[in-house]
């Protein structure tokens, strides 16, 4: 332990806000507890307290969620109505997310300890994928041929996919979950929804909002609050699931890959880790970079798939630039999620705490130089950790190539653009990266050298939902957001007309 960087406490009215929440998951429309009368629990990763109790669904209530969403796929109002219907009920969707959304951060920040400033921020950005889903609603249309001579005419439908399983992760509950749902809702898919077992709560109470606010038809949204084992895994394995779209880690998204294909071939989607670097060439904003990598690497604690955890930074400009990024980290104000100046709050769970702190040991075992933090923090609970810098990291290392998902940041160094190329594709993620430089031909070109989902240039983490995003290689398979995003819950139908008569094959 060590003292050196500030913990900040929330104050009293803050912590008064704090209380248990008793959550039911939601069935073909009603509220229901799991048939074994289990329940589990959430404390607060910042306050140590419990903050939520959820049903714990087990391989009953699975089935029977997924034999509601079937139903309401088959004989439900919901695949059958206008494009025009759907619209209006997924944009009333946008509309009560930001109504519930001062409540649902709180929820959010308490579960996950993430700074409730930023888990506010967090619902707007759902509300608008949702207003951006409802739009697409309305485009869903197929293609037509009518050049394929004068007695054929050829169209391509677009049909719904059917019962889809959504599995999500703690990091960004309802913000992952609206990469999702809303999408294979206008394209008139049902759903069941797996969140993670640590961050269930909004998940629940969008799910009902979404019947009894925004008129969503019964059943069409399924909630299953539970453990990845047995009800993500059972869900992967469902004959009568016909796409999962997993967002986790590499190995259990490569586990339901894996259960997909041995059970009935179900369409797969996967949004899974990174270590995304940022490649900083000597002639870029440098005051820009510095605060983008900041950002970048603390942003959620880290624990993000599309953390900057590794930057490169060019040789002869390294030495100053992890100076003022030392100086800068150690301003960062790390503690309580409830009060409003923070910008770094707890990680979620002592488990995954000790996992960042193995890393951090790792790192200096193989030659790693600490340049700042390392340590947990003095605070309440023992669950933060101090916003962390190693430097003469070489690509072989480990903390250069696992996925760290904590406040840590490698640097390495790089002598040319062919160099930095290698390293950043050196590993086997490729979820998104960055460069700076202010010159077009710097940018672009390593832009296109990158294996990556993303590539920004003088800028990170930005975007917009008309953008798609996913990774390449083990970061995933298929694209979220974007014009598509709706067609990734299609069937693609082909029907073929013959006019007039037709020459017989058997004379
Ligand atoms: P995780 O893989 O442990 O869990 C994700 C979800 O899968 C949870 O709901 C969990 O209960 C469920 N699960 C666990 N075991 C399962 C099984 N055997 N079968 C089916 N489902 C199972 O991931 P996590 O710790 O919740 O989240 C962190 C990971 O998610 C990181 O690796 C991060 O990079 C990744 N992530 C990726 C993106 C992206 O868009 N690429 C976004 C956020 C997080």
């Amino acid at each position: 332990m060590n003292d050196k960087v500030i913990f900040y406490a929330a104050d009293p009215s803050a912590l008064a806000q704090i209380k248990s929440k008793t959550y039911r998951a939601r069935i073909g429309g009603k509220d229901v507890e799991a048939a074994s009368g289990k329940t589990f629990e959430r404390r607060s990763p910042a306050h140590d307290v419990v903050v939520g109790v959820y049903p714990e669904c087990g391989l009953v209530e699975t089935d029977n969620a997924v034999a509601a969403a079937k139903q309401a796929f088959e004989k439900g109002p919901w695949p059958r109505m206008s494009a025009a219907e759907r619209e209006a009920v997924i944009r009333k969707s946008a509309q009560l997310i930001r109504a519930h959304a001062k409540d649902w951060a709180l929820v959010e920040s308490l579960e996950s300890g993430k700074p409730y400033a930023q888990a506010l921020e967090e619902m707007g950005w759902a509300a608008g994928i949702w207003d951006y889903a409802a739009g697409l609603a309305r485009h869903i249309h197929g293609e037509t041929y009518n050049q394929l001579g004068e007695q054929t005419m050829g169209l391509v439908v677009r049909e719904p996919l059917g019962v889809v399983a959504l599995i999500t992760p703690w990091n960004f509950p309802l913000l992952i979950v609206s990469q999702k749902l809303p999408f294979a809702l206008a394209a008139g898919c049902t759903a069941v929804v797996k969140p993670s077992e640590l961050t269930s709560g909004t998940t629940l109470l969008l799910a009902k909002a979404l019947e009894e606010e925004a008129g969503l038809p019964a059943g069409v949204v399924n909630v299953l609050s539970g453990f990845g084992n047995p009800v993500g895994a059972r869900l992967s394995e469902h004959p009568d699931v016909d796409m999962i779209s997993f967002t986790g880690s590499t190995g259990v998204g490569k586990s339901v890959a894996a259960s997909a294909a041995a059970s009935n071939l179900k369409k797969v989607a996967l949004e899974l880790g990174g270590k995304n670097p940022q490649v900083i060439f000597p002639d870029a904003d440098i005051e820009a970079a510095l605060d983008a990598v900041l950002f970048g690497v603390y942003f959620n604690m880290g624990e993000c798939c599309n953390s900057g955890s590794r930057i490169l930074v060019h040789e002869t400009i390294a030495e100053d630039f992890v100076k003022q990024l030392v100086a800068r980290a150690k301003k960062i104000k790390v503690g309580d999620p409830l009060n409003p100046d923070v910008k770094l709050g707890a990680i979620i769970e002592p488990k995954h705490k000790l996992k960042i702190l193995s890393h951090i040991e790792t790192a200096q075992k193989e030659g790693a130089k600490l340049e700042t933090g390392g340590q947990l923090m003095k605070s309440p609970c023992g669950c933060y950790i101090e916003p962390t810098i190693f430097s003469g990291v070489k690509p072989q290392m480990t903390i250069a190539r696992e996925e760290v998902f904590g406040p840590v940041l490698s640097v390495l160094t790089f002598k040319d653009a062919d160099e930095a190329a290698r390293i950043v594709n050196d590993v086997a993620y490729g979820l998104s990266a960055s460069v700076w430089s202010k010159d077009v031909d710097t940018a672009f070109k390593a832009a296109r050298s990158f294996r990556a989902g993303t590539v920004w240039i003088n800028t990170f983490m930005d975007g917009a939902n008309e953008l798609p995003f996913g990774g390449y290689r083990q970061s995933g398979l298929g694209r979220e957001l974007g014009k598509d995003a709706a067609l990734e819950y299609t069937e693609a139908k082909t029907i073929v007309l013959h006019l007039g008569g037709r020459s017989p094959w058997l004379n």
